[in-house]
């Protein structure tokens, strides 16, 4: 196989050395400091999230970097190496509603600390340069939305004195997409990508965003996750979301619960008892999905905190198998690129594979020996080309650092 097929993240030094020049082209000056964050892939815990439920994801090795510097302007100036032209708006006139273009995430984090900014800041007038460069790929549900959000809080932060917490910064980079640029989040991405330690998963419990740090330690295990975006896009995503979440409500209330998070089930029969309750077929399948699999998440962390990742991988693949599996046959949100992606990796010696993300299109992942990553691609990218479907698009990804200074 042709060792192009996986798109690598760039080495730190060399991204580093782009954001700085691009940002002395544009300013004619260097930058007071560069700061990055990552995007993000679900491990398991899909479609729980709008019931309480609970999620691992992983920060990626791919990120977004953003050099920035303080001024005395009351500019906020924006360039994007992924974007045309330098654009500018004064702090103080920072408006959702003439928010528009990829600028929104950044103004809207601006926006968000504004209260903060005003606090340390008065009417001091002061403004920010900054340039971004983000090897998170745009619109592949690995969240390169939150990746610029998240690196340009920390470079407002530092470069302002804000001293926000990491959550303090999670709650603006929400607001910022919710709220500035208009787009919705759940709140998934923007905790994996401040809060997400290398080497680990963080467990995110979405009733209270409780977190907690969980080893997964792949590159010292010679292990590695293979991402597949396929490049699908489905036509009525965000209607079928909703019936989804609208589905899964009526099988809450159904069970008298508030969400099914509540539904307290001690083991398998427990379970076929509580689901024998829900007369609708589609509906029952639709709670089985998210009862099992918030225990597929409990399960896998459970397994995590008992040895590593190597002695478990292959409970860990079933697991992976087992979401999937969920997610294609009782929550119907995979579609055929998908599944053929999933299907081709298992055949071709994952450890195990799922879509990851809100499906209809987006992105797989597989567990993978990191030697056989290159393999295991190919085979996917085979698959593809024998089903007639357009190439897919290969990552590989490590558990990393969440978002913070470059020194
Ligand atoms: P995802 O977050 O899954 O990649 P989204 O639609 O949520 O997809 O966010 C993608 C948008 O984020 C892009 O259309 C663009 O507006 C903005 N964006 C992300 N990274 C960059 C970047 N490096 N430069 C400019 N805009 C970016
Ligand atoms: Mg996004």
């Amino acid at each position: 196989p042709r060792p192009d097929l996986l798109s690598a993240a760039p080495e730190r030094a060399d991204a580093l050395a782009r954001v700085r020049t691009l940002f002395e082209e544009t300013f004619g000056s260097a930058p007071d400091g560069v700061f990055s964050a990552p995007g993000r892939v679900n491990i398991i815990g899909e479609h729980v999230d709008y019931q309480d439920g609970l999620c691992l994801p992983m920060a990626i090795s791919h990120r977004c970097f953003v050099a920035a510097a303080r001024t005395s302007t009351g500019l906020l100036r924006m360039r994007s190496a992924q974007a045309e032209g330098v654009l500018e708006v004064p702090i103080a006139e920072l408006d959702p509603a003439r928010a528009g273009g990829w600028t929104a995430y950044v103004e809207g984090v601006v926006w968000a600390l504004a209260a903060r900014i005003a606090e340390t800041e008065g009417t001091s007038g002061a403004g920010l340069d900054l340039v971004v460069d983000g090897y998170v790929p745009l619109g592949a549900g690995l969240s390169s939305s939150a990746s610029l959000e998240c690196a340009v809080a920390e470079a407002v932060t530092a470069l302002l004195d804000l001293g926000t917490t990491p959550l303090e910064r999670v709650r603006a980079c929400i607001t910022a997409e919710t709220d500035y640029a208009g787009a919705s989040t759940g709140g998934l991405d923007q905790s994996a990508s401040v809060l997400c330690q290398a080497g680990h998963a963080l467990l995110l419990d979405c009733r209270d965003f409780s977190t907690r740090p969980v080893p997964w330690d792949l590159a010292g295990q010679g292990l590695a996750l293979l991402i597949t975006d396929t490049r699908a896009e489905h036509s009525h995503v965000d209607g079928e979301y909703v019936a989804r979440r609208r589905d899964s409500e009526t099988a809450a209330r159904l069970l008298g619960v508030p969400t099914l998070r509540d539904a307290e089930h001690a083991g398998p029969e427990q379970l076929a008892d509580l689901l024998a309750r829900i007369d609708d077929a589609t509906i029952r399948r639709r709670a089985r999905h998210v009862l099992t699999e918030i225990e597929r998440v409990r399960e896998f962390d459970r397994v995590l905190a008992s040895g590593g990742v190597r002695e478990n991988v292959a409970r860990l693949g079933e697991l992976l198998n087992a979401s999937h599996d969920s997610l294609r046959e009782d929550y119907e949100v995979t579609v055929p690129q998908l599944d053929v992606a999933v299907d081709a990796a298992r055949a071709a010696g994952a450890h195990g594979a799922r879509m990851t993300g809100g499906g209809f299109g987006g992105s797989t992942i597989a567990l993978v020996e990191a030697d056989a990553a290159l393999d295991v691609a190919a085979a996917i990218e085979a698959a593809f080309v024998e089903q007639g479907l357009a190439a897919p698009v290969f990552f590989l990804a490590l558990p990393s650092a969440g978002a913070g200074p470059e020194v």
